[in-house]
Parts: structure tokens; C-alpha cells; sequence
């Protein structure tokens, strides 16, 4: 799309937005630009209603509300499943919503990195989220072995801010049969860069690893079809582009072949047990057959019921739709930002093509660059500071405009 540099041009463009309805139903902060999706969604209108009901069928049933509520508490998270699935391309029976992240990211770890005295090492994007980091290396640690023997994380070149899908490709096959896991993000949150998930999986599965990935930058922010590329698991969260509320609860995805093998080690718990025996409260943990398999607690009511009402949107919208206004949206402020940094002050490294990014920029400056962050605080635009040098910007095609864009470029100029 050929852009044009004028708030006429974005005025356009907003008027021509089929979703920008959908900015009405978010509580908006005063007076400021938000480019924090990226960080923590804002709050859906619709969630103090969603919570409001919990508290309304808790004060009148008490327990018996698992059964006798509106939404009856007994099988909450099963009513998270199929917006669920749609938001990631899973079938229903391949999701579960429960926990967060790192917990999940965790119990995922225990059924899919089991090493072997030959086949035992992970690989992962150099830098990744740090939480990530620290789960590589504790379980590695756990199962009584070195990081340093077994994590491979990989970096860009020289010179470049990104991994080359080749150089992906080149590690998974130079570390062969020695790898047990391929553990990598579907968005990196620092430079924003979205790997190429369905060619990684492939090359995992051609060396005989499992193929895993963190999606809590790509929920809710790209098409994702995690079925079709045949993906092993996944997990995200919730609070990021899918708006459900800071610490909210975490999304994961087991692939049917794995979610059906009920003779993969796992640690159980009594929601993961089989449904129909699991009042009998009997010895022997009988695992679901699907993702739910996983689960060990009972639902979380109140953070799912904000979950729920947000996926409500994102199921009225369509990902598709959402994903073709982000293009836009994001190419425009690149565009803008573009066109304004005479003088070079920052790079943008987030990858220029499409396919190799969501909608997050970052923007790393030579010098002075908490001095332009400042400067966006000033005019009232919030978006997010990385140590020690990137400024990084989520705009979000629910509640972001493109005449936001273009007052953010402008506020950069000053
Ligand atoms: C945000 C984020 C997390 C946060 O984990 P929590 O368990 O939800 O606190 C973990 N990993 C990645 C890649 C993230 O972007």
C-alpha cells in the first residue's frame, strides 16, 4: 500500500476501518496514545460485567455454583476453548486455557524435553524473554546437567539484528540427533522479529525433536495455524494482545497426536484427570486424552471470565481481519517514522518484511534515545523503553488509529 504522509491520509484511512468499532468497546486511557499492547492490553468494557456475574453467582450459590451457576464453575475453562482454538488455529480438543505462562512453559517442558545421554540438547533464540531463559536452564539443571552442554542459543550475525531463517534452518541440522527440543518464540519481544514457525517445526521434526514455542507475542497479534504446521505445543498469555488483564491466565496447545498419548510423562493433577472417574477420588492418575490432560487445578474463574469476554471480541472480529489492519497499521508508522528521521537518530530492526514481524516496531537509537522516549511521555504517548537503547511500539489493530500513528510520528519530530 502506498502511503501518504498527512493527518488528511489517516483520517482516511481510519474512515475506510471496517474494525474501528471495536476501539468503543476498550476502556481508552485520558488524553494518551497507548502503544502498549504489547505489554498489557487494555481492559475490554465488557470484562467487570464478565467478573461481576462470578462474584453475583458466588455470593448466591456458594459451592453449588459450580453446577448451579450461569456458567456453571465445574467446567469454566471448557467454555474458553473454541475462542481459543480460532485465535491460534487448534482444534478444540488441542487447547486448554489454565495457569500462566511460565507454569506452563514449565509442565510443557516435563513432557516434551525428557534428554537422553545422546539426545538432550534444546535450541533457542539467543536473548529470549528472560523467564524463558531461566526455564531452559532449570530444567536442563533438573534433570542433573549443564546448561552450557545443552542449551544452543542462536544470535544474529555480525552486524545484524535479527536470525536469518537459513541460520535457523543450518543450527537445527548441524546439532542434529544430539537435540531433543527446538524451544523458540513466535515473536521475539525485543525486536519484535516473528519466525517462520512452520518451517522450524519442520526442520525439528526432520531430526526427530520436538518443535515448541512461546506465543505470548503472537497470540492474538498474527494468523497463527499451529495444527497445520504441525507444531508439538505452545503456550502465551493472556494479558498482552489478548487484553485479559495483567497476571491473567495462560493458553496452551498440545497437538492432537501428543494431546491423545495419555502415555506421555506429565505432572498430574486431579483437574487432569479423567472427567468421568475423577470424583470417584480414586489411586492412579488416568489422564484426559486432549490438552486438558495438562491441567491441574481447578478453573480460575475470575481471570478466565476476563479472558472470556475478551476472546469474545477477538472471535467477532476475526484474526484475519485483525491481522490485515495491523499490516496497515504498523506499515503506516514505520512509514511516518521513516520519513521523519532525517538525521538518523534511530534503526528500526524489526524485520521490514510483513511476514517476518507482528505489529511491533522497535526502534534502537545510537545515542539519546531515552531523550525521544521522554519526549514521547511529554505529548502524551506511552509506549514502552528497553534497556539499553530501544523504544518499542505495539499498536494494536482492536483499539489503536492510524491518526494515532501520525500523532506519534509528529510527536517524534519535536
Ligand atoms: C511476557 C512474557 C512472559 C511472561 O511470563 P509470565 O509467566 O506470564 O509472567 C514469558 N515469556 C515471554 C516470551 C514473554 O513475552
Amino acid at each position: 500500500m502506498l502511503f501518504q504522509n498527512s493527518l488528511g491520509f489517516a483520517q482516511r484511512l481510519d474512515a475506510e476501518d471496517s474494525l474501528a468499532h471495536f476501539r468503543d468497546e476498550f476502556h481508552l486511557l485520558e488524553d494518551k496514545i497507548y502503544l502498549c499492547g504489547n505489554s498489557l492490553g487494555l481492559q475490554p468494557k465488557a470484562a467487570r460485567a464478565a467478573v461481576e456475574q462470578e462474584f453475583a453467582d458466588w455470593q448466591k450459590y456458594g459451592v453449588e455454583a459450580h453446577f448451579e451457576g450461569k456458567n456453571p464453575w465445574f467446567h469454566y475453562h471448557k467454555f474458553l476453548t473454541e475462542k481459543t482454538a480460532s485465535v491460534v488455529g487448534a482444534l478444540p480438543h488441542e487447547v486448554v486455557v489454565m495457569n500462566n505462562l511460565t507454569t506452563n512453559l514449565h509442565l510443557l517442558m516435563v513432557s516434551f524435553y525428557r534428554p537422553t545421554s545422546s539426545r538432550y540438547k534444546i535450541i533457542m533464540e539467543g536473548r529470549a524473554f528472560p523467564s524463558d531463559q531461566y526455564a531452559m536452564e532449570t530444567q536442563v539443571r533438573h534433570h542433573g546437567l549443564n546448561p552450557d552442554d545443552c542449551i544452543v542459543e542462536l544470535y544474529p550475525r555480525e552486524g545484524e539484528h535479527t536470525l536469518r531463517t537459513e541460520d535457523i534452518m543450518a543450527a537445527i541440522l548441524e546439532h542434529g540427533e544430539r537435540v531433543a527440543l527446538v524451544m523458540m518464540g513466535g515473536i521475539n519481544y525485543f525486536t519484535g522479529q516473528a519466525f517462520d514457525m512452520k518451517l522450524i517445526t519442520a526442520a525439528a521434526h526432520s531430526i526427530g525433536a520436538y518443535a515448541g514455542f512461546d506465543l505470548a507475542h503472537a497470540a492474538g497479534n498474527l494468523v497463527l495455524q499451529l495444527h497445520q504446521w504441525d507444531v508439538d505445543f505452545a503456550c502465551w498469555c493472556s494479558y498482552k494482545y489478548l487484553n485479559s488483564g495483567p497476571g491473567g491466565t495462560s493458553g496452551v496447545f498440545i497437538h492432537d497426536r501428543n494431546a491423545k498419548d495419555t502415555s506421555i510423562p506429565r505432572f498430574g493433577g486431579w483437574w487432569g484427570h479423567d472427567e468421568g472417574s475423577r470424583f470417584q477420588m480414586l489411586k492412579g492418575f488416568k489422564p484426559t486424552p486432549s490438552a486438558e490432560g495438562w491441567q491441574l487445578s481447578n478453573a480460575q474463574v475470575f481471570p478466565m471470565a476476563i479472558h472470556n469476554a475478551s476472546l469474545e471480541i477477538f472471535e467477532r472480529a476475526g484474526m484475519q481481519n485483525l491481522r490485515s489492519k495491523s499490516e496497515k497499521l504498523t506499515g503506516f508508522l514505520e512509514f511516518l517514522l521513516e520519513e521523519g528521521n532525517t538525521k538518523m537518530e534511530f534503526e528500526i530492526i524489526t524485520p521490514k518484511n510483513i511476514r517476518e514481524r507482528g505489529c511491533q516496531l522497535s526502534l534502537l537509537y545510537k545515542e539519546n534515545g531515552r531523550a525521544a522516549f521522554d519526549r514521547l511521555l511529554q505529548n502524551n504517548i506511552l509506549a514502552d523503553w528497553r534497556e539499553p537503547n530501544v523504544i518499542r511500539m505495539g499498536p494494536t489493530p482492536l483499539y489503536n488509529t492510524f491518526v494515532e500513528m501520525w500523532q506519534t510520528a509528529e510527536a517524534m519530530k519535536d
